[in-house]
């Protein structure tokens, strides 16, 4: 599709740059009770658990909604009411987790680092053994608040160590970094139709251990929200209990073939990788800072640091770099002022060459020398 301001490339962690193939497969009506619809449906399900190698041992449970819907309705589904969370937080989405907590009225600890660091191995170790009365784990793979990669697989050793539940909010990694089953002991994992499988966004969906979920009905204060009766209606007739997102699923279902034409995770991590590697490269030429060292950084999201040059004012390099035909995504972290760029989508090298271009021409036009921060 060109690139015009009125169709940009969206730089951002979510909703995300689609296909026009994906877009175009929602040029249909389907009914619900459809079976061609059904095996759609079913289709997009056996996808999902073959992504985390975890067609034996799990179930995929979707739901309409964006992927917060999911992230409560596993939550409140498998967390019994006389249970205990204990949440690892670096970020918006690990503070919106207890938020949830708050909500459906369940009691939670919190272990919490700074947006630029990943939980301690070893306080967690300590916590579940200070702390018998902890059921569940809940981590995020991919904070993209900073774009910050959590030790999931260290993480989940030491909870099932421990022989607790391990739930992972795997939002914005699912399908771009690899998360095996096998090799990562989750019980439930949550993502959305909208990130990194580049599908249009309207559904989330959580793989859940099936003997875990078997056990949980009843759990749940909500009806809309309740994975175990949404699984065992749709394990009934395959039918949604309630009106599906069907042009959601058939774009779901167009973008994952898609995502295994192109190689399957290692694939998109790969076009990923690279543009997140040129995004990176080029603007440490013009003198940007990350806020994170390679090593932690998941090539999702890019955190940059605001530079300090009196020249430059984000709202105006914003609106800018918007009608050049690319959206940026403005910070909310509390470590440092900064903005962030994503690199997921369906975007290549070009598209990251052409948006630094982009960029490049506007700070130049603003009078911006260098795009380094303040000194700290
Ligand atoms: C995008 C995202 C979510 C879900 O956000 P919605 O706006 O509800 O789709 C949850 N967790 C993480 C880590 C995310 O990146």
């Amino acid at each position: 599709m060109t690139l015009t301001p009125n169709n940009p490339r969206l730089l951002t962690p979510g909703p995300l740059t689609t296909s026009h193939e994906t877009k175009e497969a929602m040029l249909h009506d389907w009914g619900s009770r459809d079976q061609n619809f059904i095996d759609m449906n079913r289709q997009v399900r056996d996808r999902l658990l073959a992504i985390a190698n975890a067609s034996d041992t799990h179930v995929c449970v979707p739901l309409q909604g964006s992927g917060t819907f999911v992230v409560e309705a596993a939550i409140c589904t498998l967390i019994p009411s006389d249970g205990k969370a204990l949440i690892l937080i670096n970020g918006a989405y690990g503070r919106r987790m207890v938020k949830i907590l708050e909500y459906v009225g369940r009691s939670y600890v919190i272990l919490e680092t700074p947006e630029d660091q990943p939980p301690s191995i070893d306080v967690l170790d300590q916590t579940l053994m200070d702390d018998p009365e902890i059921s569940h784990v809940l981590t995020v793979h991919c904070e993209t608040t900073s774009g910050i990669l959590n030790p999931v697989e260290e993480i989940a050793r030491t909870v099932k160590a421990h022989d607790r539940f391990m739930i992972i909010d795997a939002m914005s990694a699912f399908g771009a970094i690899a998360l095996d089953a096998a090799k990562i002991p989750f019980d439930a994992l949550m993502a959305s139709s909208n990130k990194c499988l580049e599908g249009v966004p309207g559904m989330g969906f959580a793989l859940i251990r099936e003997s875990v979920l078997a056990e949980c009905e009843g759990n749940a204060h909500s009806l809309s929200l309740d994975l175990y009766d949404q699984w065992q209606a749709m394990e009934i007739n395959s039918q949604w209990r309630f009106t599906p997102p069907t042009h959601v699923i058939a774009a779901f279902d167009a973008a994952m073939k898609q995502f295994e034409a192109e190689g399957g995770v290692v694939g998109r991590h790969k076009r990923y990788s690279r543009n997140c590697r040129i995004l990176i490269d080029g603007m440490r030429e013009l003198g940007f800072k990350t806020l994170l060292s390679d090593n932690l950084q998941a090539p999702i999201i890019v955190t940059f640091k605001m530079p300090a040059d009196p020249a430059f004012d984000f709202e105006v390099f914003y609106n800018h770099v918007k009608e050049s035909g690319y959206v940026l995504y403005p910070g909310k972290l509390t470590v440092a002022p900064s903005f962030r760029i994503g690199c997921i989508g369906h975007l290549d090298a070009e598209d990251m060459y052409a948006a630094l271009a982009a960029i490049r021409k506007i700070l130049a036009d603003m009078g911006v020398k260098n795009g380094a921060p303040a000194a700290t």
